[in-house]
């Protein structure tokens, strides 16, 4: 078999820019209203559902049906007003995350990531951000978390093809937020005790403004 055309390396869904970065800011509303058109919102798995509590599976199959998953998440993200959504947030239990989310610049990024990891920041990158976050698994409760204001994640788009992507400010935290979920955590994990306990409190006291699936 013939190596791919080195001048063609990137044959993945979205450009990408000169440092390998994929370009997730251009025809934003086009992509999502394409995407979020063809699937159907789902309900929200809260806190409690075991779904949400340990490590989804690889995808490893990006046919037919998976390119239904990441349209209902699209829809799903857009009913719920997320900026982010894990696969596990609608039940299935798939590293992918879909996100539609403005970084420190108030840039729009809209993109899919497949088998996620974070890449670990030197030091001088590691500049703390201590904004509230929220997360539509968790209700109408947001707290205040530090995370780096600067995040890097490997994986694959939706077709399978290797992708990097960067984001700073409210990305960099929705990048991570994301990828947690994958592995089974909630934001809320990472908060003291009494913080969590507080943010389980703040969901407990209010309605969600979209439908969501009932803990049994
Ligand atoms: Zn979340």
């Amino acid at each position: 078999m013939a190596q791919q055309d080195t001048d063609q390396q990137h044959t993945g869904v979205l450009p990408v820019d000169d440092e390998g970065f994929v370009v997730d800011t251009e025809e934003c509303e086009q992509r999502e209203a394409d995407w979020r058109g063809r699937g159907t919102s789902r309900p929200i798995t809260v806190v409690g559902n075991p779904v949400l509590h340990k490590e989804c599976e690889d995808v490893t199959d990006f046919g037919e049906e998976f390119q239904q998953l990441v349209a209902d998440m699209f829809a799903s993200q857009r009913t719920a007003e997320g900026v982010g959504l894990a696969a596990n947030q609608i039940g299935v239990s798939k590293k992918v995350f879909v996100y539609d989310c403005p970084d420190d610049d108030g840039v729009r990024h809209v993109g899919v990531v497949c088998n996620p990891r974070l890449v670990e920041l030197p030091a001088d990158r590691r500049r703390l951000d201590d904004s509230n976050e929220g997360c539509l698994s968790v209700p109408t409760a947001y707290a205040a978390l530090a995370r780096p204001d600067f995040a890097e994640v490997t994986g694959q788009d939706e077709k399978g093809n290797a992708v990097r992507v960067r984001g700073t400010g409210y990305f960099a935290r929705c990048l991570q937020h994301e990828t947690d979920h994958l592995y089974g955590y909630l934001y809320i994990d990472r908060l003291s005790k009494r913080e969590r306990k507080d943010a389980l409190r703040q969901m407990a006291e209010n309605e969600p403004r979209y439908p969501v699936v009932a803990n049994d």
